[in-house]
């Protein structure tokens, strides 16, 4: 089926609903006038939907004639950062900005929706266009599965993806296997005994059993695991005290553990609370742990759907990096390819020959032309994996 002329015709409509997206970003599960212009974007070309899943997820479907169902993901939410480009669909909301690229993910998403939606009688199957919340926070992947979006229709297999500013326009990233890390992040609390800081013999002192417990904690990957087995503990916040002789009470910290099963991340998990306590008994002090609800687990591609992405790829002449080794970052995408075979790849989106800002960063602005490349794979992909899934 050649697209190449739907696709064109839906481009100037897919810009203006990206840039639309732009100027109006929203935070992680704040995501309403977001999820109101979908709606009606989606109301305009007379494709069916269900909204308000698990906060602000909306789920679409195209329906073919067949009884395959194949899902696409795309994430809607923004980051609290101030946006300092000086595109004319700048942010108009100010400490708030697209600038992982989720802007442009929904418009491709709704981009493919539409072609799709064009051409469904010609559709062995049919797809789901899913809309998800929250992906920068909570894992709002996981939420909209636990409310059902994978049944009724029953997905097949999921895919979606990623822009990414490292790689020109035209480009994909992609990797069979692990491809991003399991996460468990934790916030612990160091309960000392507060006095003055020239007597610190009458108290406990919460800051030193935390300057040891840091010190320590790191050999969890340096001595608890293989080296062959990556995994990383990092602590990024630390606070304690109010004044420079005052011990006090408590220490709480902030950090994350990765890991690349969720086997490994469960044993580190155990050992960092083995490590703290024991650390705390030493001087005299306790630690209480919060933990992730629902930790992330790692991102593992199905080998045969990232095969048809990867061939879906080289048939519209996109050039195919492979991504050497697993990223010890975290996407909850990984929900969706736990409970359904699914593949998640990289778009690239820097304009030939320029170098763009990184992601989560104010100056992030991807290359418009990314957005059709978004729809043409999208759409490849999905017309091959209904060929695969449907009917049989
Ligand atoms: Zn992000
Ligand atoms: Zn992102």
């Amino acid at each position: 089926m050649d697209l190449t002329n739907i696709i064109e015709n839906t481009c100037a409509e897919v810009v203006e609903i990206y840039r639309h997206l732009h100027m109006h970003p929203e935070l992680s599960e704040q995501e309403k006038e977001t999820a109101d212009y979908i709606c009606q974007t989606l109301d305009v070309h007379n494709i069916p939907y269900q909204r308000n899943i698990a906060g602000h997820g909306i789920t679409a479907l195209v329906k073919g004639s067949g009884s395959g169902c194949i899902g696409i993901r795309a994430d809607i939410d923004a980051l609290a950062i101030d946006e300092t480009t000086e595109a004319p669909y700048a942010s108009v909301n100010p400490g708030v900005m697209h600038a992982c690229g989720h802007d442009m993910h929904t418009a491709i998403l709704l981009g493919t929706g539409i072609v799709l939606s064009e051409i469904a009688d010609q559709l062995p199957g049919s797809v789901k266009l899913i809309f998800q919340p929250a992906e920068e926070t909570t894992g709002g992947a996981h939420q909209m599965i636990e409310a059902g979006v994978l049944q009724q229709p029953d997905v097949s297999a999921m895919i979606g993806l990623h822009v990414d500013p490292a790689f020109e326009t035209g480009s994909v990233i992609m990797r069979k296997g692990a491809m991003n890390a399991a996460v468990n992040d934790f916030t612990m609390q160091i309960k000392g005994q507060q006095c003055h800081g020239a007597q610190p013999e009458r108290g406990i002192d919460p800051i030193v059993v935390a300057a040891d417990m840091i010190m320590t904690l790191q050999t969890v990957a340096t001595r608890f695991t293989a080296a062959t087995n990556p995994v990383v503990v990092s602590i990024g916040s630390i606070h304690g005290g109010s004044g420079c002789n005052i011990i006090p009470g408590e220490v709480t910290m902030q950090g994350t553990l990765r890991a690349v099963s969720k086997e490994t991340l469960t044993a580190i998990q155990k050992r960092v609370e083995q490590i703290a306590a024991g650390t705390a008994a030493t001087y005299g002090a306790s630690v209480q742990f919060s933990w992730m609800e629902t930790p992330f687990p790692p991102l593992i591609n199905d080998d045969k759907v990232i095969d048809i992405v990867e061939q879906a790829a080289k048939d519209v002449q996109f050039v195919v990096h492979p991504m050497p080794e697993t990223s010890m970052g975290a996407d909850d995408f990984a929900f969706f390819t736990e409970a359904v075979p699914g593949a998640y790849f990289n778009l690239g989106c820097a304009p030939k020959g320029t170098k763009l800002s990184p992601l989560h960063n104010g100056n992030f602005i991807g290359d418009e032309k990314a957005l059709s490349a978004g729809m043409e794979i999208e759409l490849q992909t999905v017309l091959a994996l209904l060929d695969r899934y449907s009917n049989v």
